[in-house]
């Protein structure tokens, strides 16, 4: 299988001031291209060649692994954001986080130090497990929750490439505004 550069369902400047245009075009364009292109190189000739990403993130490691939890972790997130985003999840997802975190207010406040307290490159993730309960993981360099058999929902990625052109080493800064672009709909979709 070739896998391909997830398209965007927004323009590149559609979520500034949040994230530029200058890092979409970087991140999506450049960082993610190049994910996609080593996996589509690496897979050639091995068991995973006609594997969907999915079962190569549970079943590879090394190099494979980690270029492909990149495209799975990046068509997550590029795909849960809009212009028109913000606000909160409704409906069952909404009751999971309350049912887990208290409140979505406290909820954004253990992501956002989740994020913050990860040291070097990741992913913080809110997580579904087999039973519908929630849960925030950590995730180092390409990790996604679905390689420990949990359903990812929502996913800020804390690599410096996603927000240093645009808040330097600002990070919580950053994870604090993308509250405003997610689009709980999609997430939802994945609850
Ligand atoms: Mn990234």
């Amino acid at each position: 299988m070739k896998f391909e550069l997830v398209k965007l369902p927004y323009s590149t400047d559609a979520l500034e001031p949040v994230i530029s245009k200058q890092t979409i075009e970087f991140h999506h364009g450049k960082h993610l291209q190049t994910y996609v292109n080593n996996l589509n190189n690496l897979i050639q000739g091995t068991k995973f060649e006609n594997a969907d990403l999915e079962t190569i993130v549970k079943e590879s490691d090394g190099a494979i692994f980690n270029n492909a939890g990149q495209i799975l972790n990046h068509n997550l997130y590029f795909t849960q954001f809009s212009p028109t985003g913000g606000g909160k999840p409704s409906g069952k997802l909404a009751t999971a986080i309350d049912a887990a975190y208290g409140s979505f207010d406290n909820f954004q406040k253990e992501f956002e130090t989740a994020g913050a307290g990860l040291f070097g490159s990741g992913w913080v993730w809110l997580a579904k497990d087999k039973e519908g309960k929630v849960l925030i993981t950590k995730e180092a360099n390409a990790g996604n929750p679905l390689a420990k058999g949990l359903t990812p929902l929502l996913g800020f990625d804390v690599w410096e490439h996603a927000y240093y052109l645009d808040y330097q080493n600002r990070r919580v800064d950053h994870l604090k505004e993308l509250w405003k672009i997610i689009d709980w709909k999609v997430v939802e979709t994945r609850y």
